[in-house]
């Protein structure tokens, strides 16, 4: 049994069908590279996957069991966490303080939940700066704060929106390092991406959505090489 079966899954919006019967299997341990032009449908099916819109059709089981029409919270306590395209930390509050409002999730007790920010800033690399504002931070640091966020919820699957998006070249290989230390942690990522070269230096398997669906699914170079991908997304620079 994979650690996540979608099957079918159907999201739309009004005349747009953001999400088109998709279906893919994620096993545990693996990163799973998530690909597609603008408004291909990604961050739909991260809404869908940690419960924040209902699917219209669709079924998606977690370790075994149904998850969706689960409330967020509840998912995320299942394991599940994500982070955001749109970074928007809480700024008035110091950077620990953002992390333990995402562990609280976690744990209802205020000393555990602490133990488990500030773990996940270690492991970020933020323990530092954890007396600081978030609006001081970088965008590279924001980004390792979205994540630190996401991992003091102890996440067995985590969902990545863009995580080298919007962030200066020289905090790439950084953020790369990162990632990887997370699968060698244990954790199953599913991570959308649009710098190639990060995405094939990191995805074990890659899938393709345009228009809302499937297009591909496969290893990073069997995708480079799909016909479809490359018209639709990679462009003639790769055909
Ligand atoms: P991607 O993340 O691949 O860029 P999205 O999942 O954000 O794509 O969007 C897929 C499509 O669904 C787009 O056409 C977008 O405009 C539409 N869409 C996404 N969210 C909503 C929403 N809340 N209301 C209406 N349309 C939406
Ligand atoms: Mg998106």
């Amino acid at each position: 049994m994979a650690m996540l079966e979608v099957e079918g899954l159907t999201k739309q919006f009004g005349g747009v069908v953001a999400n088109n019967d998709i279906s893919f299997q994620v096993e545990e341990g693996e990163i799973l590279g998530l690909i597609g032009p603008n408004g291909a449908g990604k961050s739909t099916l991260f809404e869908l996957l940690t419960g924040f819109y209902p699917p219209d059709r669709g079924t998606a089981r977690f370790q075994g069991r149904s998850i969706l029409g689960l409330r967020p919270d509840r998912i995320n306590r299942l394991g599940i966490a994500r982070t955001f395209q749109k970074l928007k930390p809480f700024q008035a509050m110091t950077v620990a303080e953002n992390v333990m409002v995402a562990a609280m999730q976690h744990s209802a007790d205020p000393h555990k939940a602490r133990a488990q920010a500030l773990e996940a800033l270690h492991f970020v690399g933020l323990l530092e700066k954890r007396h600081e504002h978030a609006k001081g931070l970088s965008t590279g640091q924001r980004k390792r704060l979205e994540m630190a966020r996401a991992m003091a919820t102890r996440p067995r699957l985590l969902l990545m929106d863009e995580v080298t998006g919007g962030v200066d070249q020289r905090s790439i290989p950084g953020l790369i390092e990162l990632v990887g230390r997370l699968r060698r942690e244990g954790t199953t990522l599913i991570l959308i991406e649009h710098n190639m070269q990060v995405l094939m230096s990191l995805a074990d398997r890659v899938l393709a959505l345009h228009l809302g669906r499937k297009i591909a699914v496969g290893t990073p170079k069997e995708i480079q090489n799909d016909r479809e991908v490359i018209e639709s997304y990679l462009g003639a620079a790769y055909a």
